[in-house]
């Protein structure tokens, strides 16, 4: 008998969880993994963050904190929003979560009735397909294609919009492509948005201080779709603090109500001593961060290197990523190949195949909405990553 609900029967495990849980069992089985499946900084986080939440471990700041955040916080969070977007948003419109991925649920949950559609530009990150699926809406994808950078044009937007369309959701700088939407696309996207009144748009912006091309565009800048613009942030990626938990929404004050209600029966506020070393981490000034800047430097470098190594290897079709930390290569030319008897006909056999023969996990495409590509996430060090791509060649050159 099966006693779980059609809601969690029908969703899927997150698959770059997944693959960072089989490779963690591999090595506690003793096997040699590289891991490059998991999007996450491998950097400390700041001292100075560290010292704050130390200090709010002695001040004592072990209460339930306030549901949507403490006001000192939301405040620091407006404060960041005017300083690096030149954005106003008042403290009531900032609703902070434990981690960007509660506060998309939050919103999606806040917005959507079951039926209502949700467009995303595939590839899309892995959770935004499955927290939709829990909503009850239904997703409908438009795809960016690799000599496009993956991006999808307005022209696409405007045409898969209809009556029941309510959200259009996507990130920039990308997870899983990298590719960042500049300021002219995204006011073109703005554009299309403001003949379509009924549709709101969750703009998500966790690899806003990740980006290798300039300035960070956020399409909330534009006032003609200003007040129907849902920014997800968070902590994670810029500051390396994802064990920490934290991220936020700003938008309407009516939507930032509705997901302080929704949490208040769910989570609660976000954890009270992450919080108080999150007002540290906010008000550093990214222009002025030496963490950041050595950290965006690392990853500008490994980019360029993992990009020149798997150039090197046959049959793999990279674009340039302008941000994040992920290569997203497609692997087609390696369909119906084989090795011992094993035939690889998808981005996910192969992934099944690099980790079994070559210890390496990566993310097959088909979790960010891509049949053709497989992830790698370049956050590791520059001895791993060459390693890794060493093994990844030798695995490759084994099939025929
Ligand atoms: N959005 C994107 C695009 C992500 O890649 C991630 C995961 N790193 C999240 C949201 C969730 O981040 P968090 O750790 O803040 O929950
Ligand atoms: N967002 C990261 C990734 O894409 C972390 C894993 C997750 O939360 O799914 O790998």
């Amino acid at each position: 008998m099966n006693i779980l609900s059609d809601r969690i029967n029908q969703l899927a495990e997150s698959e770059t969880l997944a693959m960072t849980r089989r490779s963690r069992e591999l090595r506690a089985q003793g096997f040699d993994v590289i891991n490059l499946s998991i999007g996450e900084p491998d950097f400390n986080t700041p001292e100075h963050v560290k010292t704050a939440a130390k200090l709010a471990i002695d001040q004592n700041y072990s209460h339930y904190p306030p549901v949507p955040g403490y006001p000192e916080l939301r405040q620091a969070i407006a404060n960041k929003l005017k300083r690096d977007n030149q954005l106003i948003y008042s403290p009531e419109q900032i609703v902070v979560s434990t981690g960007a991925k509660q506060s998309l649920a939050n919103v999606i949950l806040c917005l959507v009735n079951p039926g209502d559609e949700v467009l995303i530009p595939a590839p899309y990150w892995v959770s935004y397909k499955e927290i939709i699926k829990l909503a009850g809406a239904k997703g409908v994808f438009i795809e960016g294609k690799i000599d496009h950078d993956f991006k999808v044009t307005p022209e696409q937007v405007e045409g898969a919009i209809t009556p029941n369309t309510k959200l259009f959701m996507f990130s920039s700088p990308c997870n899983p492509t990298g590719s960042v939407y500049s300021r002219e696309e995204l006011k073109a996207f703005a554009g299309v948005f403001e003949r379509h009144p009924h549709v709101f748009i969750i703009s998500d912006e966790i690899y806003e201080h990740i980006n290798f091309v300039g300035h960070h565009e956020s399409i909330a800048q534009f006032e003609n779709v200003r007040n129907r613009v849902i920014i997800i942030n968070g902590l994670s990626k810029g500051f390396a603090m994802t064990g920490w938990r934290l991220g936020y929404m700003a938008a309407s004050p009516e939507i930032a109500k509705a997901c302080d209600k929704l949490q208040g029966q769910i989570t609660s506020g976000a954890c009270s001593i992450t919080q108080r070393a999150a007002i540290a981490a906010i008000e550093t000034n990214p222009a002025e961060s030496p963490d950041i800047k050595n950290m965006v430097e690392a990853f500008v470098y490994r980019r360029d290197l993992a990009l020149a190594l798997l150039k090197e290897i046959p049959g793999l079709r990279t674009n340039t990523p302008d941000g994040a930390f992920y290569l997203f290569p497609e692997v087609v030319k390696y369909y119906g190949k084989s090795f011992e008897g094993k035939v690889i006909h998808s981005a996910t056999d192969l992934c099944d195949y690099l980790l079994d023969t070559a210890f390496v996990a990566i993310v097959p495409g088909v979790a960010f909405g891509s049949l053709d590509c497989i992830r790698i996430s370049y956050a590791t060090s520059e001895n791993q990553l060459r390693e890794a791509i060493r093994r990844i060649a030798e695995a490759l050159a084994k099939l025929a």
